[in-house]
């Protein structure tokens, strides 16, 4: 399978898997996207219903990309990659929780870091080349770079966080590792951290020096992997069919991921899209005008973004359309659209959308906790808010008998993408449930240790004076 740019509308520079990986973005500023169809519907099909989540991915690893991973080589890296797995819980008749949050930093982001740290490792000691990782975080990607980094051969990493701007526990997760892991501490805000970062890559004497590369969410060596834990979670639930995924989004990366799963063939015919306020998405699903907005804070605050990085992507999903060829056989009978139809009708067609507002995150983490005993994260509660609301919604109009609107299947249920544990979130659960919220012991560990950071001023040059001291 090969790579082009979303921008690069000829698709003249076709390239390979560890390249795009490598590149992170295109060098004409888009976001790359798979060129070649692929029908993995049997493999998904084949696996027993006890398989591993190793065995899963190592397995669609070297069915996507056989020219550069044997199959030995794919079940290497999965298992090195993935030494922690999803799991799923029965929340309610109405919700299951697919969770994501057993890796080392408790969040799904784990996933992709992890897969994409492998790849690049295992690449650069082939090569005997040596990379610089740039990474500008608000916190949470951060810490799940710098885990699934840390100490992999030929990778420094350098993450740039704006000071006084993330959490205590988060910054301890970025400056508590050391070894390969530079933690700078920005005089400035996000914005400078990642102005910095671009400044870097566009900057002669650093890219003749150092080869750099960089591993935020439009990466698409993260979005390949959490395609996985859908396929996964669908084939751990095969027997019955009567439920849907919803995903809390932001950047709307997880959600693109479960759309790559459907393109390869996964028979999912519908997901639902949660956002909190910021609800750009949401509105053009209802509305069909797509308008970027500022991002607002919410109690959900890995999911405030106005402007979806991965929208262009999602834009892009289902290219066949536009040229008319018939698209059914890997997207579900959901997608019998005429030939007319454009990408942004069929992406309507698949996507129901929600959001969920902090009064609503809030109830929604107290009732859960009180009839389950479960602590929910504020994004997946933004979730389980949404994939209440959207189930009740599609039972109205079953009722109204309004076929135009009504999806093939009928959903019962929905498996609610669990994204972080609770644990990292403990100053805003402990506001609204009166009970101990033990931290994991993988984090809490970091608790303890005493933070080491370079402090920086927010220019190029004290970045690049840091990379002359400890490169
Ligand atoms: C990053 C993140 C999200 C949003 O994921 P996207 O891929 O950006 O849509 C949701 N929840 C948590 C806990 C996150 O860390």
């Amino acid at each position: 399978m090969k790579f082009v740019s979303t921008r690069d509308v000829e698709k003249k520079n076709p390239i390979g898997f560890v390249a795009a990986a490598l590149q992170g973005l295109a060098p004409d500023g888009g976001l790359y996207m798979q060129d070649t169809e692929i029908d993995l519907r049997d493999l998904f099909l084949s696996f027993p219903a006890d398989v591993s989540f190793v065995e899963m991915a190592s397995a669609i690893s070297h069915a996507l990309f056989p020219d550069e991973f044997s199959s030995e080589e794919a079940r290497e890296i999965c298992a090195q990659a993935f030494p922690f797995a999803p799991a799923i819980r029965t929340l309610s008749d109405e919700i299951l929780l697919l969770e994501l949050f057993h890796g080392p930093s408790c969040a799904f982001k784990d996933f992709g870091a992890s897969y994409l740290a492998t790849i690049m490792s295992q690449h650069l000691q082939k090569q005997d080349k040596k990379l610089v990782l740039l990474v500008a975080t608000s916190g949470d990607t951060g810490s799940a770079v710098a885990q699934a980094f840390y100490q992999k051969k030929n990778i420094e990493v350098v993450i740039l966080y704006p000071s006084k701007q993330v959490s205590a526990l988060q910054e301890l997760q970025l400056c508590g590792l050391k070894k390969n892991i530079h933690a700078c501490e920005v005089l400035g805000d996000f914005d400078d951290c990642q102005r910095m970062v671009k400044e870097c890559f566009l900057d002669k004497e650093l890219r003749s020096r150092y080869l750099l590369s960089s591993a935020n969410s439009i990466n698409i060596g993260r979005l390949i992997p959490q395609a996985f834990y859908y396929i996964y979670a669908w084939k751990k639930l095969e027997q019955e069919r009567d439920w849907i995924f919803c995903t809390p989004s932001g950047n709307f990366g997880n959600l693109s991921a479960g759309l790559l799963a459907m393109r390869w063939g996964l028979p999912v015919q519908n997901f639902i899209a949660a956002t909190n306020k910021n609800k750009v998405v949401p509105l053009f699903l209802e509305s069909g005008v797509y308008r970027p907005e500022k991002s607002l804070s919410s109690l959900a605050n890995a999911m405030d973004v106005g402007s979806p990085s991965n929208f262009e992507r999602m834009q892009k999903m289902f290219p066949n359309l536009d040229s008319g060829l018939d698209a059914g056989a890997s997207l579900g009978a959901g997608a019998n659209l005429g030939a007319s139809a454009n990408s942004e009708e069929q992406i309507r067609k698949i996507l129901f959308g929600a959001w969920a507002d902090d009064a609503q995150i809030s109830e929604e983490i107290r009732s859960t906790y009180e009839l389950n005993k479960v602590f929910l994260c504020p994004h997946t509660a933004a979730g389980v808010h949404v994939a209440k609301t959207v189930l009740a919604r599609l039972k109205d109009r079953a009722r109204s008998k309004d076929d135009s609107s009504q999806p093939k299947q009928a959903y019962k249920r929905s498996v609610v993408l669990a994204t972080a544990h609770a644990g990292k979130f403990s100053d805003v659960i402990e506001k609204i449930v009166p009970a101990d919220l033990a931290l994991p012991e993988r984090l809490a560990k970091f608790l303890s240790i005493k933070k080491e950071s370079h402090v920086l001023e927010s220019s190029k040059e004290a970045l690049k004076k840091l990379f002359s001291t400890i490169l």
